[in-house]
């Protein structure tokens, strides 16, 4: 039953994994602060609400709605739209949404190509080559599907957005500090940070965060964490040969991944003022490269796998390359 005294929360799920809905579950019993500061209003993974629900709210009436995933057919857009009129506080919530995330790296291939793969590759029982359709006619009517876009946009591609929470999914006790800022703005005792910041996270790099040591060795091979029979624990990864991407990443996360022994992925995104996070990752690649022969260079890259997924895999669909917007 909905209150009519207090602030409403919506939390929608576009194109992504699902992660993001977990971690906000993950939060523990600060669910519960969750629910007895807020008339939750529309959240489909969690309760059962309805798109006309939603429409027939009057516009602003959601005080702060989390829209995780981004923006791949003409239904995750139109929800876009639809939440940023009825919310007050429209947050990008986790990387899909902020930066197109893994779905995002779909920005490499054509839509016929993504179709390929999904209904006609040999793992695909389809003999007839069934295509999805936009519109399709059955006896009880028109059945409609949301068109599927070219590309992969991120959230503020498509409508303003007034904040961002990074990370594939945020970290929860990201999200706990982040309810808790909402909580004391409700009370008054805090202020909401300036429209446009990146909340629950950091301001430098996951490197500043790292304990390990980095002596600014060079490094004349590539390797994979499997080929190395002994990770020096305190060494940086990255002398050691492995691709680690935390000096462009968000730090927040506590470093989490590289004290595990594994390189960070970048899920915590860009740091503050990188433009474009794979160009930031080749730069720092080529710093620490001992070598000036261009064959000797070109034979040490090749040791990297994978060099677009691992330089774009979380912000393809945010980057100069291959975005759902224009670069400049
Ligand atoms: S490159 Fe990776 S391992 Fe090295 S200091 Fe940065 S986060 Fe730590
Ligand atoms: S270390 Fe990197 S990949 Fe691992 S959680 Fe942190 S930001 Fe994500």
């Amino acid at each position: 039953m909905t209150s009519p005294t207090k602030p409403k929360f919506a939390m929608y799920w576009a194109s992504s994994c699902g992660g993001c809905e977990i971690a906000v579950l993950n939060i523990g019993p600060k669910i519960l602060d969750v629910d007895a500061a807020f008339d939750v209003v529309f959240w489909p993974v969690a309760m059962d609400a309805k798109y006309k629900d939603v429409e027939a709210m009057a516009d602003n009436s959601i005080l702060l709605t989390l829209f995780n995933g981004g923006i791949r057919n003409a239904e995750n857009e139109a929800m876009a739209h639809l939440l940023r009129r009825k919310s007050q506080i429209l947050v990008s919530f986790g990387s899909c949404a902020m930066e197109g995330c893994i779905p995002g790296l779909a920005n490499f291939s054509s839509t016929e190509e993504i179709f390929e793969a999904t209904f006609g590759s040999t793992s695909t029982d389809n003999p007839e080559g069934v295509r999805p359709q936009y519109q399709y006619e059955v006896p009880e009517g028109t059945l409609h599907l949301p068109m599927f876009y070219p590309q992969l946009k991120t959230l503020d591609q498509v409508v303003e957005v007034d904040y961002y929470i990074p990370g594939c999914p945020p970290e929860s006790h990201q999200i706990a500090k982040v309810i808790d800022l909402v909580l004391e703005v409700l009370d008054g005792r805090a202020e909401l940070p300036p429209k446009g910041a990146v909340i629950g996270a950091g301001e430098s790099t996951v490197c500043d965060e790292c304990p390990r040591q980095r002596n600014v060795k060079k490094i004349t091979k590539f390797v994979r964490i499997h080929e190395i029979q002994q990770i020096d624990p305190d060494l940086c990864l990255l002398e050691q040969g492995i691709l680690c991407n935390g000096m462009a990443t968000r730090d927040g996360c506590g470093a989490r991944c590289p004290q595990y022994n594994a390189p960070c992925i970048g899920c915590y995104g860009p740091a503050e003022g990188v433009v474009d996070v794979g160009a930031r990752v080749l730069t720092a690649v080529a710093s620490v490269i001992d070598a000036r022969d261009p064959e000797e260079i070109e034979a040490i890259l090749d040791g990297i796998p994978d060099p677009a997924g691992s330089f774009y895999r979380f912000g393809l669909a945010d980057s100069l390359l291959k975005a759902g917007r224009k670069a400049w």
